[in-house]
């Protein structure tokens, strides 16, 4: 036999030993228990689906976990930032959307005429409920958590209406499966709440963290209403309510640097009570007080929302016109002069009113100046020319050539 025939002769006979050993091996194993067997598969399998559940169930908790990891931090940045107060629920609907999975979410705040409430913004509600929707604040998912001061889930709410449909509720009725209601208390009332439904995550098991999103609101809130008081406070005179000169001067800046960028006229009147010292004198510092806050209200009435009245300093007052050239200004102020000759402030003890007259002094915006000092010394100028004239006038500055003498009346 050559090489190759040897090597074939081997193979052969080591295939046919082995296949022969393989049966005697079979044979000397006991016989399979087939029902035996088939059940522990039965109990391994659902043992199989009951830790891969336990798994998938342990997945999804963790991602949420990082989830919320990853929101709450973002969150407390957001509210504990600077917000105006008429911001917050916006916030506070965006936050609640996004954190809760929700289809919709709502924050809803009671009107400042009745008890009732109403959305101030809402996602996923119908449109028109905003600033027009009434709820009571004593019924439905709503009314249970403001009643109770604590955040409601449609859970709870459930077992305690015990199913019903809740005719009065404008949720059902619209058809919006509310999830839960958490109401944002002040320090004594309701400040608002909020509601989210549809939502992908188990709400139910995250109420601490709708707890803790009214907490942040009702804080945020609160934080925004005291800076803004404060701010306003700094900002306005105390007697007469209008802007004081620290506000003034920062006013005017900004207004002189809007109107040369839209290449727009803005003028500048300061306006000062006639005499007023007598007023004090006659009938008391008082009645002198009263005539400064009748005045200031005055003004306040006349003035565009555009325009700025402050009190200058004493007896006192300016008045800012945006966008309004000097014969504009004028015709204003002349009006504003025959409104306060016509004023009449009563006074106690005595039967005739006070009556006072105003002297009004007149600055634009580019011609007689292109900055505050400029702008002020012109329409100072201006009213003390009306003082000399006689008062209870208005006086428009003028160009003044190198000798002190009028260039020409504007
Ligand atoms: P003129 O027509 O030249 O302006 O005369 P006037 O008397 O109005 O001007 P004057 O500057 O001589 O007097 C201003 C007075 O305004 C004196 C001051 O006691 C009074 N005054 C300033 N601030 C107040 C205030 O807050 N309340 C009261 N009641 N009086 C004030
Ligand atoms: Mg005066
Ligand atoms: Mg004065």
């Amino acid at each position: 036999m050559d090489n190759s025939t040897t090597i074939l002769f081997l193979l052969i006979v080591a295939f046919l030993a082995g296949g022969s050993l393989g049966l005697l091996i079979r044979k000397a194993m006991p016989k399979p228990d087939k029902a035996g067997d088939s059940k522990e598969i039965f109990i391994l399998e659902q043992r199989l689906r009951e830790v891969s559940q336990e798994f998938a169930r342990s997945t999804e908790e963790l991602n949420r976990k990082r989830e919320i990891a990853f929101h709450v931090p973002t969150i407390v940045r957001r509210l504990s930032s600077r917000l105006n107060p008429n911001a917050i629920p916006g916030v506070a609907v965006r936050i609640a959307k996004d954190f809760f999975q929700a289809s919709h979410a709502g924050y809803f705040a009671p009107l400042n005429e009745s008890e009732e409430f109403t959305m101030l913004e809402g996602v996923g509600f119908p449109e028109g409920w905003k600033h027009t929707i009434r709820i009571s604040p004593n019924e439905g998912i709503l009314g249970l958590a403001l009643q109770n001061r604590v955040v409601v889930t449609s859970g709870e709410y459930r077992s305690l209406k015990g199913n019903k449909p809740d005719a009065i509720s404008p949720f059902e009725k619209a058809g919006i499966a509310v999830d839960l209601a958490a109401p944002v208390f002040g320090m004594s009332k309701a400040l608002g709440a909020i509601l989210i439904g549809g939502c992908k995550v188990r709400v139910n098991e995250e109420r601490q963290y709708a707890s803790m999103l009214a907490d942040l609101l009702a804080t945020a809130y609160q934080t925004a209403v005291s800076i803004e008081a404060v701010e306003r406070d700094a900002a306005v005179d105390g007697l007469t309510r209008v802007y004081n000169r620290r506000y003034f001067s920062l006013w005017f800046e900004n207004e002189i640097r809007r109107a040369k960028n839209y290449s727009q006229p803005l003028s500048l009147l300061i306006l000062d009570i006639d005499h007023f010292k007598k007023v004090n004198d006659t009938w008391g510092h008082n009645a002198g007080d009263m005539v400064l806050r009748k005045l200031a209200e005055t003004l306040r009435a006349h003035t565009r929302s555009s325009d700025l009245t402050a009190r200058f300093g004493g007896e006192e007052f300016v008045v800012v016109m945006t966008a309004s050239n000097k014969d504009q200004a004028f015709t204003y102020a002349e009006n504003l002069r025959t409104k306060v000759a016509g004023m009449e402030v009563n006074v106690s003890g005595h039967e005739a009113p006070v009556k006072v007259t105003i002297t009004c002094g007149i600055a634009t915006y580019p011609e007689d100046g292109e900055n505050t000092t400029d702008l002020l010394r012109a329409a100072d100028d201006a009213l003390y020319e009306g003082k000399q004239g006689g008062r209870n006038r208005v006086v428009r500055a003028q160009l003044v050539g190198l000798d002190g003498k009028p260039l020409a009346r504007s």
